[in-house]
């Protein structure tokens, strides 16, 4: 397996200021190109810091990578600490200088001393694209190649392509092969997905089970390692029928490319059915999912948003009497507002939800995340409650998911 670090470095990574998405970015391009991120570390624009983490990585790599302060500002320091750390002095490099000069020119900008900076590069260092605009440079220490990166993410990710992925294949060849799929598992908690699954801990070597909890489902990643194409991919096959089976497939919506709404919208067009929706405290989120897969207008008649209650009675034609005595967040109102909804739209099927998203308006009886939903077909209305958990944003998105997870049962 070929190993690689990153070195990440900026204060504001730091500061909590911006998310790291570079480092996002390469561990994925690495693991698609048959590499393995090893380990990230994030550093300060400090040159004792940078030299000392650069240093350590280097010992423990078959590469590294080095993203951020590569800029003219002051408070860009990387240049100055490879120098410092490696030994090998800043030099100017005349062809770059010139480079840099008729760029400036032709911006018609002032040159400034700090432009100057970025011909500067540790003795042994070449630049890593001189054709495009950007900072960038490439040395090898210790038979370590080493990649270092301007922070700015497109500028990251024009030279990770470009550059690194295709000096690291010359240098690696033959290296395995990563095939990954994600399964996103509906309405079983995590441990109990984990319980299903124990019986395949430990996996077989080259084969990584993951789980990742999301907004209202849970994932189940596999990871297959190998050498072969077609024998990763029978593999990964294999392990898959294995873990859909002890999950119970009933659980199993699709893959990392079939959201709910997806799953959703073949099984409504494959029956030729007509959706209405019918949302109070979603304010739309359900159908802003269902409408976000190209063609639902196959699928979606309309959706309500009656977040009153003159609209509930209005739109829906809930009774006045019905909320006096339940209340709009109620089984009552959820199943009158589906019946409503599906009635005034002439649908097949309705979903309804109605709840307390918070942070304010709970009570003893009705918590914040009380959520009432029901799915509505001419055979019948079902009913589900739900308490969710989470700030407001959250409790709306859980609710509009587990709403598609009423449709899809
Ligand atoms: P420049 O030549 O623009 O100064 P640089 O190599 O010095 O490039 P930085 O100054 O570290 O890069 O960062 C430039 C910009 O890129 C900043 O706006 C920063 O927010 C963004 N950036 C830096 N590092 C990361 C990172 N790891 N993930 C996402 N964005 C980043
Ligand atoms: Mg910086």
């Amino acid at each position: 397996i070929v190993c690689g670090s990153l070195l990440s470095i900026g204060n504001e990574l730091l500061l909590g200021d911006i998310l790291d998405t570079n480092a996002h970015h390469i561990a994925r391009e690495l693991r698609v190109h048959g590499f393995r991120l090893r380990r990230v570390v994030t550093v300060e624009d400090e040159e004792d810091e940078i030299a000392r983490y650069l240093l350590d990585l280097l010992d423990r790599s078959d590469f590294v990578i080095i993203t951020g302060g590569l800029g003219p500002t002051d408070d860009d320091r990387t240049r100055q600490a490879v120098a410092g750390a490696l030994g090998r002095p800043l030099t100017g490099n005349r062809e770059h200088l010139e480079r840099l000069h008729r760029r400036v020119e032709r911006k018609g900008i002032p040159w400034s001393e700090h432009t100057g900076r970025l011909a500067c590069f540790p003795e042994g260092a070449v630049h890593m694209a001189p054709e495009l605009p950007m900072a960038g440079f490439f040395l090898e220490h210790r038979g370590v190649p080493c990649y270092f990166l301007p922070g700015v993410p497109h500028e990251m990710e024009t030279l990770l392509a470009r550059k690194v992925i295709p000096d690291l294949d010359r240098r690696f060849p033959g290296r395995p092969i990563y095939v990954k799929r994600v399964l996103r598992v509906q309405e079983l908690v995590e441990s109990e997905i984990n319980r299903r699954l124990a019986s395949l801990e430990p996996p077989s070597p080259g084969i990584e089970i993951g789980y990742l909890p999301q907004i209202g489902e849970n994932w189940v990643t596999i990871l297959v390692r190998g050498t072969d194409l077609d024998d990763v991919t029978s593999r990964l096959t294999e392990i898959e029928e294995r873990v859909v089976a002890l999950l119970g497939p009933q659980y199993v919506s699709g893959s990392e490319d079939e959201p709910m709404e997806l799953t959703v919208g073949r099984l409504l067009s494959g029956r030729r059915w007509k959706l209405a929706a019918a949302e109070s405290c979603t304010g739309g989120l359900l159908a802003r999912r269902v409408t976000a897969v190209p063609g639902a207008s196959d699928y979606f008649e309309r959706g309500f948003v009656t977040y009153s209650n003159e609209a509930k009675v209005e739109l829906l034609g809930v009774f006045r009497s019905l909320l006096d005595e339940h209340g709009a967040v109620s089984a009552a109102t959820a199943e009158a507002m589906a019946r409503g909804a599906r009635e005034s739209a002439g649908v097949d099927v309705a979903v309804s939800i109605t709840g307390i998203a918070g942070p304010t308006g709970g009570s003893a009886e009705k918590p914040v995340g009380t959520v009432f939903m029901a799915c509505s077909t001419v055979r019948e209305t079902v009913v589900r409650k739900h308490l969710f958990w989470g700030g407001r944003t959250q409790i709306q998105e859980r609710a509009a998911h587990a709403a598609l997870v009423l449709l899809w049962r």
